[in-house]
């Protein structure tokens, strides 16, 4: 029986998906012998709510100086981003000092840029990237002992910030006692994930893959955040990544608390996130969708093309067992991804200019969270007869 990584209660299991190859491992033919699988499984905790993966991939099989993954390649999530800045400078006083936890390319921080400021990103090649941008960045992980020298080198943190980086952190005790340590008397800190409550609703279990180490709800984010004298004072869904939640936090006391935390922990428990049922549920829900989506795929008459190779995907191609056979190839617009390999099922990446310059008739839509611009995007292919296939919130064709 595994246990909880936070509060050591036995775990509920949920689904397990198979061994899987890194989420956004996309590869050359060379290193096929070479790839690893590593076990998925995703389980949660009847005692704390935590919903969270069994097992964690070594973060030095996902995270170095390949990662592929800059956040400043979209445009739509740059202005997410510019807001996200906009909402927490809100609460902050004068001259702050504000952290960001895996500050990526600078996406968010460039927005503090002018202030006392602090990036802390493990990853090597796109710290680089803030630095160019003017951006003061250390490169080690976020530790208590890392936050008792920031705390002394530079004073408390105003802020704490973290976008799509905070449930990527196995040692999420460890990052909890850091932000209570380096957090000033006022201070919050606010972070930003999938949220467990969109990904029952739309069982969009592709949010699930190696990366994702936790999948938030706001009953495990208040217990979790009780046990380190940190409480929540505001917590709002966010249309972004196929739905989040941006969870704020200060230390216990010291801020008033928003109406909307009250709000969503009635929903969560009208809807029973913290109960093991609802969960098994999920499961039955991800079992059904598998099923028919390999239907789908097999009775496509003619070729079909994946369009959009995102981490995602490696979820779904490998728990349902599609590959090169079932589609043709997968369109990408990311240099590092193209000419390479999806992780584990091998269907080559091409460019977008491929998919323009012979449309295929049927594409599988693996960016299904920007469903609405693509569809506006793929108009004069869809006048065509181009069809979209997609899993989410269910198996369809538009
Ligand atoms: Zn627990």
């Amino acid at each position: 029986m595994s246990r909880c990584r936070l509060c050591d209660a036995a775990l509920h299991p949920v689904v397990d998906f198979g061994p899987m190859p890194i989420a956004n491992g996309f590869l050359t033919p060379e290193r096929f012998a070479h790839e690893k699988r590593f076990p998925l499984e995703v389980a949660m905790c009847p005692a704390c709510a935590m919903v969270q993966l069994v097992d964690v991939v070594d973060e030095a099989a996902m995270f170095n100086a390949d990662y592929a993954f800059f956040s400043s390649t979209s445009a739509g999530m740059a202005r997410h981003f510019g807001r996200f800045a906009a909402d927490v400078k809100r609460r902050l006083p004068d001259d702050p000092f504000v952290v960001e936890l895996g500050c990526n390319d600078g996406i968010m921080l460039r927005h503090f840029a002018d202030g006392r400021h602090l990036g802390v990103e493990p990853s090597a090649n796109v710290a680089d990237a803030a630095r160019k941008l003017g951006l003061d960045v250390d490169t080690r992980f976020f530790t208590a002992a890392l936050a008792d020298e920031l705390r002394q080198t530079r004073g408390p943190a105003d802020a704490i910030l973290g976008a799509n980086v905070v449930c990527h952190i196995p040692y999420l005790d460890a990052v909890f006692d850091g932000v209570r340590r380096l957090l000033g008397p006022k201070g919050v800190f606010a972070f930003e994930d999938p949220y467990i409550g969109d990904i029952l609703a739309l069982t969009s279990y592709d949010q699930i893959y190696d990366e994702h180490v936790y999948y938030f709800s706001l009953t495990a984010v208040a217990k979790l955040a009780a046990r380190h004298g940190l409480e929540v004072i505001d917590a709002e869904r966010q249309p972004v990544h196929g739905g989040e939640v941006r969870f704020t936090l200060a230390h216990r006391g010291a801020r008033p608390i928003h109406a909307r935390v009250g709000e969503l922990a009635a929903e969560e428990a009208a809807r029973g996130l913290g109960q093991p049922a609802t969960f098994d549920a999920f499961a039955a829900a991800v079992a059904a969708s598998k099923d028919a989506l390999v239907k789908a795929v097999r009775g496509v008459d003619g070729p079909l093309v994946g369009y959009g190779a995102t981490s995602k995907s490696t979820t779904v191609l490998n728990y349902c067992g599609l590959g090169p056979d079932d589609l043709a190839y997968i369109s990408d617009v990311t240099p590092t991804k193209i000419g390479r390999y999806a992780p584990g099922s091998h269907i080559p990446i091409r460019a977008y200019a491929d998919f323009c310059a012979d449309p295929p008739q049927h594409a599988l839509l693996f960016a299904w969270n920007h469903a609405a611009e693509i569809v506006a995007k793929e108009a004069d292919w869809r006048a065509a007869g181009g069809r979209f296939l997609t899993y989410v919130p269910r198996v369809e064709w538009r």
